[in-house]
């Protein structure tokens, strides 16, 4: 009968208490293995562009000429394909997720490397 089923798990809810976490009063503890955001570890990036084309979303643009990265985390739905396909290994799966945001342009990431000036005439080593 459906209702001793429900009797049930109201009085299991009653003894447990709500799954819900009071946060931010209670942070939520994540396990090791969770699937929270990607990171770049931009100075190992050699911008090849291979977790761009691999990404299912295309939530990863790579400019190489400017040696800029960026992911839209809206669009990231965390397969960690571009982690493995990597070659340099330069992007990880953190296991807390990213901030919340307001508006879609707030989710795209950016990441780049700071492009280092050709030497100029009196910066010539001799
Ligand atoms: S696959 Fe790795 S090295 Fe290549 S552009 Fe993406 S993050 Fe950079
Ligand atoms: S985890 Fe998947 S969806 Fe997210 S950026 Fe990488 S390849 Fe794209």
């Amino acid at each position: 009968m459906k209702i001793f089923t429900m009797t049930k798990t109201v009085t299991r809810n009653l003894v447990t208490g709500p799954a819900t976490l009071m946060y931010p009063q209670r942070e939520r503890v994540f396990t090791a293995i969770t699937r929270g955001m990607i990171e770049n570890d931009i100075d190992r990036c050699i911008f090849c562009g291979m977790c761009a084309r691999r990404c299912p979303t295309y939530a990863i643009v790579v400019a190489k000429d400017n040696k800029a990265w960026q992911i839209d985390r809206l669009k990231c739905c965390i397969c960690n394909l571009c982690v493995e396909v990597c070659p340099v290994k330069c992007l990880s799966t953190e296991n807390h997720y990213a901030q919340s945001v307001t508006t879609r342009e707030m989710a795209i990431h950016k990441e780049s490397q700071t492009i280092s000036a050709a030497p100029g005439p009196d910066q010539t080593q001799t």
